[in-house]
């Protein structure tokens, strides 16, 4: 058995500790506040990336390994807890005149469950919508999430393992001997472990950066917007003009999404606000009559073609990274842990790791 502490207790650390745990380690998690207070309260909760033929092969893979395992991974902490994070199959439409080739190639190449639909089929998906789409995309197997459920799902699991949960602790530096990790320092203690995991999403560089290789992580701003209204009014998950709304249960709709490079900045502005309602009720004119509830932040971590860096340190034998998840962080979170927990534990691997390899060089988005 070794001892393994992970920095970071978003969405990757909480199930990193998750899967390492379950395969028998004694594992410390650690984070600067609360669990699950920055990108991955912030996010949507669908469960696919946008516009999925989009990304590159490595994202597409993944994401399929996390929607495979997602239910399994998820069971036994709902027996166990009796939390429900609304694990939904809304299915996602995606609007909009693509041109059909690569969609189409992506489908066949993946055997994906996705097929165009027609102004009448989108009328029939979702009625609620203006009708002013000619053609789309329809996925039906596309789950989504309640993020801080999920997150209170995971945390209070964990709290009943013996799984060492340290929160409001920052780790102030990665103290090394030579080419190890020797310890780590928080703001109050040091700790020492056989191996540590660099988990900490949008701040993952400045962990890395006094260690030789940053692996290019820098925070995406997204501003989010919350309506309240009645339930059952929208019923998909749509994705157009590079937004998307998507519905809860209780009458609850997210209005997603910016992307702004804008640094280790969380504030929300008016225009943006006013744009995501515009877009929001030209898409579905109903929603002008929810109530906004809130307006928020988040820094999503990103990375090179959003490709997240899942592994083994290049210098440092006994440190691994498992972040730069970007806009798909909530997707590839099960099937990243269960990566990075075959790696550190020299199982056979479910995927081919040198697609995340980390601190390649390759640096960006
Ligand atoms: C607006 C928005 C919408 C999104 N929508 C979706 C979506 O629909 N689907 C999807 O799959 N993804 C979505 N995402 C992306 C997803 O939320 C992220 O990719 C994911 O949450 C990243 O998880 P993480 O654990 O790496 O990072 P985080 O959740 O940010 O966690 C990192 C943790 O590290 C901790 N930390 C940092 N520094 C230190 C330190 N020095 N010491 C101790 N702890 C430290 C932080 O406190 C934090 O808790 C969205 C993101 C945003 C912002």
């Amino acid at each position: 058995m070794s001892s393994i502490i992970i920095i970071g207790g978003g969405i990757i650390g909480l199930l990193t500790a998750f899967e390492l745990h379950r395969a028998g380690q004694k594992v410390t998690l650690i984070d600067r506040q609360a669990f699950g207070q920055e990108s991955s309260w912030a996010g949507g909760g669908i469960i696919s990336p946008l516009y999925p033929w989009r990304y590159p092969d490595a994202i597409t893979r993944l994401a399929r390994f996390s929607q495979q395992i997602y239910p399994d991974t998820l069971a036994p902490m709902q027996q166990r807890t009796g939390l429900d994070p609304e694990f939904e199959p809304n299915g996602m439409l995606i609007l909009g005149d693509y041109a059909r080739e690569q969609p189409q190639q992506w489908v066949t190449k993946h055997a994906i469950n996705m097929r165009m639909v027609d102004a009448a089929q989108i009328h029939e998906l979702a009625p609620e919508l203006a009708e002013r789409h000619q053609q789309g995309w329809w996925m039906p197997d596309i789950h989504q999430l309640r993020n801080p459920r999920l997150v209170a799902l995971v945390k209070a699991y964990l709290q009943t393992t013996d799984i060492t949960l340290l929160e409001h602790e920052a780790v102030t530096a990665i103290n090394t001997l030579q080419l190890r990790v020797d310890s780590i320092s928080t703001s109050k203690s040091t700790y020492r472990a056989d191996q540590f995991v660099i988990a900490g999403g949008a701040w993952s560089s400045q962990l890395l950066q006094s260690r030789g290789a940053d692996c290019g992580i820098k925070p995406i701003k997204g501003q989010m917007l919350l309506l309240q209204g009645r339930a059952g009014c929208v019923k998909r998950i749509t994705l157009s003009e590079d937004r998307y709304i998507i519905p809860r249960k209780d009458g609850h709709v997210l209005i997603g999404s910016t992307t702004e490079d804008v640094g280790f900045n969380k504030d929300t502005s008016a225009q943006v606000r006013e744009q995501l309602l515009d877009y929001a009720v030209r898409t579905i004119p109903a929603l002008k009559s929810f109530t906004l509830q809130q307006h928020w932040s988040g820094l999503r971590p990103g990375s090179a073609n959003g490709i997240p860096k899942i592994g083994q340190h290049p210098q440092l034998e006994n440190l691994y990274i498992n972040s730069g998840h970007y806009r798909n962080g909530l997707v590839l979170a099960p099937a990243s842990a269960r990566l990075l927990s075959e790696i550190m534990l020299h199982k056979a691997l479910s995927l081919d790791q040198s697609d995340y390899a980390p601190c390649d060089g390759t640096h960006m988005i």
